[in-house]
């Protein structure tokens, strides 16, 4: 019996069908197919039941898994800056009765001693270039997992809205509590934003898209908008998640558990927020902003941190405010609630080792009808991805491990499908599998980004080596040629999240992302997101569909493959006396003495440092291991080649359980879905990761018997 040889296919003959099969017309077509109409999660079915069907016919046996969710779908909403005709009459936040429509027909009335000075559009223009972004059923603009509600209040401008953005506020006095804030998206992850102001007793929070977020592109620096050029069109709007992605991702009724039918479910609000919120554009924000002129102190006057943002040139001065009293918004949040079924499409090829797994998955919902870019350039990715290693089978190819494909719904408004996928299969993925490989948005411009667990850092420096990258400026460059190297930690915000930090498997997320030379403005969840953008701007020839796709096959090929698990720990080991480092600047600068005057971290350095020598020799001896198996056993000794394999059987047990040792059963301080004691999203972040979130955490709060205690725990 000789697992690691015989596969019908030689690697190198593998590989070239890789290389040989995707092709950008193809791509071409799966993109048309899924955003030619919305595709929210939980209203996706037939496109889930479409993807099903094309996997099976490339070849590969496939099937609907589903779940019950609790999701919220738009019913309406309002914006207003509204001013007080005369004082003492606050009369205008009635009731539901008549609800939106009602009311929308008295804008402009005087009512309730208001007048409307401004009405928000709340969507995107409709252009006739951009066909999806005119349909019929177009996705209204709002927050996944927005609380329903009406405000009528003063607002504060709160920069990002960042933890640190509302303590500056709050050691100026700035009034927060009863206000709404109107906050700049960047920086991070949208739902901890309102969860701040939440936190602090503001009422609603209105988040905007600067175009200072733009860069150099922008309408200010003379950039023609969108459908005309690469800027940012003003009526853009970016939807999304408010859920707080930090404390748990999943479904927020049933966290750490499958949302199958009939399962016991929780109260959501650990993960969700209160407060209404609503998304708008620059547009729609001018006037709101305009109105602060004046009133507080200007951003950059009042912390040497704080710049304002980029529509100076349209007359806003960024003032904090509070707005004057005679200025309010009105904020209406319309959501239903409902528990309804998502459907995630799992495609499995049967390896030789049944034991030994790779996953490969993308997200199918969008926000908008489009969603070219997130996350339909990684859903035609991962169709010609499917196809690829069909054709492969076809030609005789039996893998080696065993590879699931996932395409994944319910992403964006939390990271449902695959979380809620690991919880259920938890146990056989913690004894089965190898790694997660996530592409999300594949394609929005021409920079190759990635984030990953430090395992699987080589194996992506030899992926991208070996690709051809669309723009070479000297013939034969590869994508790995132009690409810094530079590899994030894994924070969250893509599928990645239950893999990684939950069920302690080694994960990576990749993309060519933007802000390459030339690269257009991307209308992140926005109607402009579209077939017509990606076919006009971001991959006109559809080539960097196929480079993803190509680095995509040839790093699973590898980790499927290779005898010898293509891992390095060494890496691992070497990354976490990094982050140890990072840990340490941080007590240096603590406003707490007791942190400041802590001992050092000699424990864990030791253990560090122990685990880097394990590590050199354990890689050493993979290293040595796959020389061996490479160079093959002549089948008379076959006594030497059943200790080889038993040898390799060993070194790969020793990989794949790596990661998993990392993980701590009773999970984070406050966040105990968060199982993995290096990688976590930063609590105030959601989007970057933290690196011993737990120890930082203690760090940040000056909370020494916290560290104490993890460091004591430091084997
Ligand atoms: N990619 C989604 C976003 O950034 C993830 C949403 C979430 O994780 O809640 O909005
Ligand atoms: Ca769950
Ligand atoms: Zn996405
Ligand atoms: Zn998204």
């Amino acid at each position: 019996y000789s697992p690691y040889e015989n596969k019908g296919l030689s690697y190198k003959d593998l590989t070239q069908v890789l290389l040989d099969t995707p092709k950008p017309e193809k791509a071409r077509e799966w993109q048309q197919y899924y955003t030619a109409g919305p595709h929210l999660a939980g209203k996706n079915l037939s496109q889930a039941e479409w993807t099903r069907d094309r996997w099976v016919e490339f070849g590969v046996e496939s099937g609907i898994v589903d779940y019950d969710i609790y999701i919220n779908y738009p019913l309406g909403h309002r914006l207003a800056l509204l001013e007080k005709a005369d004082e003492g009459n606050f009369a205008f936040a009635e009731g539901n009765e008549g609800g939106l429509v009602e009311r929308r027909k008295d804008k402009g009335n005087q009512k309730g001693g208001y007048k409307v000075k401004y009405e928000c559009i709340m969507e995107e223009d409709v252009l006739p270039e951009d066909p999806t972004s005119g349909l019929d059923n177009r996705v209204p603009t709002f927050h996944g997992y927005s609380a329903s509600g009406n405000a009528t209040a003063q607002y504060v401008y709160v920069n990002f809205g960042t933890y640190k953005d509302f303590e500056d506020l709050q050691r100026a006095n700035v009034s927060l509590k009863g206000n709404i804030a109107i906050a700049k998206y960047g920086g991070i992850f949208r739902g901890l934003k309102v969860k701040r102001a939440q936190e602090l007793g503001m009422v609603g929070a209105v988040l905007y898209t600067d175009p200072q977020e733009d860069g150099e592109i922008t309408e200010e620096n003379g950039y023609k908008t969108y459908p005309n050029g690469p800027a940012r069109n003003p009526s853009s709007v970016q939807r999304g998640s408010s859920q707080f992605l930090s404390i748990a991702p999943g479904d927020p009724t049933t966290p750490g558990y499958p949302s199958k039918p009939g399962v016991p479910r929780q109260d959501p609000h650990h993960a969700i927020p209160a407060i209404p919120s609503v998304p708008i554009s620059y547009k729609d924000a001018l006037p709101i902003l305009r109105a602060l002129n004046g009133h507080g102190p200007k951003a950059e006057d009042f912390n040497k941190f704080w710049q304002g943002g980029g529509l100076r040139y349209e007359g806003v001065e960024y003032n904090i405010g509070p707005s004057p009293s005679n200025l309010v918004l009105n904020l209406v949040n319309e959501q239903e609630y409902v528990t309804t079924p998502l459907w995630n499409v799992i495609g499995i090829i049967n390896g030789t080792l049944q034991d030994e797994v790779i996953v490969l998955g993308n997200h199918r919902d969008a926000w908008i009808a489009g969603g070219a870019g997130d996350p339909n350039s990684g859903s035609a990715a991962m169709n010609e991805l499917v196809r690829s290693f069909g054709v492969a089978l076809s030609k005789g190819w039996k893998p080696l491990r065993t590879i699931v494909f996932a395409s994944w719904d319910g992403e964006e408004y939390g990271l449902i499908g695959s979380t809620e996928w690991v919880e259920e299969y938890l146990p056989w993925l913690s004894k089965a599998a190898i790694a997660y490989i996530n592409v999300d948005v594949a394609v929005r411009g021409s920079r190759f980004s990635a984030a990953a667990a430090p395992l699987l850092n080589k194996a992506l420096y030899e992926a991208t080596s070996v690709v051809q990258s669309p723009n070479q400026t000297i013939p034969g460059q590869t994508v790995r040629d132009l690409w810094d190297g530079h590899i994030r930690t894994m924070g969250s915000g893509s599928d990645f999240t239950a893999f990684q930090d939950f069920a302690g498997i080694p994960s990576v997320d990749i993309g060519f992302g933007g802000g390459g030379p030339g690269d257009a403005v991307y209308h992140y969840h926005s109607n402009y997101d579209s077939f017509a953008w990606m076919d006009k701007f971001a991959d006109p020839d559809w080539t960097y569909h196929v480079a993803m796709t190509k680095v995509w096959a040839l790093y699973a090929a590898a980790l499927v493959e290779t005898p010898v698990i293509a891992f390095n720990a060494t890496d691992y080991a070497v990354e976490l006396g990094t982050y140890l480092h990072s840990v340490k600047n941080l007590t240096t600068s603590s406003p707490h003495e007791s942190i400041r005057s802590l001992p050092p971290f000699t424990l864990l350095e030791n253990a560090i440092s122990r685990l880097r020598n394990a590590t050199a020799t354990f890689d050493a001896r993979a290293a040595a291991l796959a020389v061996k198996i490479s160079e093959g056993v002549s089948w008379w000794r076959w006594w030497r080649k059943a200790q080889l394999y038993a040898e390799v059987k060993r070194v790969n047990e020793g990989y794949k359980y790596l990661e998993r040792k990392f993980l701590y059963e009773k999970g984070l301080d406050g966040r105990s879905w968060f199982k993995h004691v290096v990688f976590a999203p930063g609590i105030w972040t959601g989007y970057a990761g933290a690196t011993y979130p737990g120890l930082v955490e203690c760090v940040d709060s000056g909370d020494m018997e916290g560290v104490e205690v993890i460091l004591c725990q430091v084997v």
